[in-house]
């Protein structure tokens, strides 16, 4: 058994729409940053590949890099989950939080769980957490995810 933990931040202000673990929100602003900006769906890569020992999801796909500009962050995540199996390991689960203070994601979370199953291959909890009116996330000013992996040898 092998855990690993994922963390990221991205600003508001993309230009594209949000999307959260693949899932699009219709009534959020966008965040700014590598691929379409998916901070969900990035967390959780990072524990996969933390958890087998493996380079960041930054290392892999570079953000200078224009072949990651806009792409989706969820086939990144399947690219990653077959580095993960190729490494000799299959996920057993995640759990992650996701800090935003707004918009309200909770009508959105069981999407999100759903499409991260799917490509993950093992369940995937999702959880919102309010930012409470403190730091960067309270300001609305960015959305932090936190997740961890466990994966067992395959
Ligand atoms: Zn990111």
């Amino acid at each position: 058994m092998r855990v690993g933990l994922g963390y990221d931040v991205h600003p508001f202000g993309g230009d594209g729409p949000l999307v959260l673990g693949g899932v699009t929100i219709p009534d959020g602003t966008g965040l700014a940053g590598h691929s379409d900006a998916d901070a969900l769906a990035h967390a959780v890569a990072d524990a996969l590949l933390g958890a087998a020992s493996l380079d960041d999801l930054g290392t892999l796909f570079p953000a200078s890099d224009e072949r990651w500009r806009g792409v989706s962050s969820m086939a990144l995540l399947a690219d990653v989950v077959d580095r993960v199996r190729q490494a000799g390991y299959q996920p057993v689960n995640v759990d992650a939080v996701i800090a935003a203070e707004q918009p309200r994601l909770a009508p959105y979370i069981d999407s999100m769980r759903k499409e991260l199953s799917r490509v993950v291959g093992a369940p995937v909890n999702v959880k919102p957490k309010a930012g409470e009116g403190v730091g960067a996330v309270g300001r609305s000013e960015a959305i932090a995810v936190w997740a961890v992996a466990l994966l067992e040898s395959a």
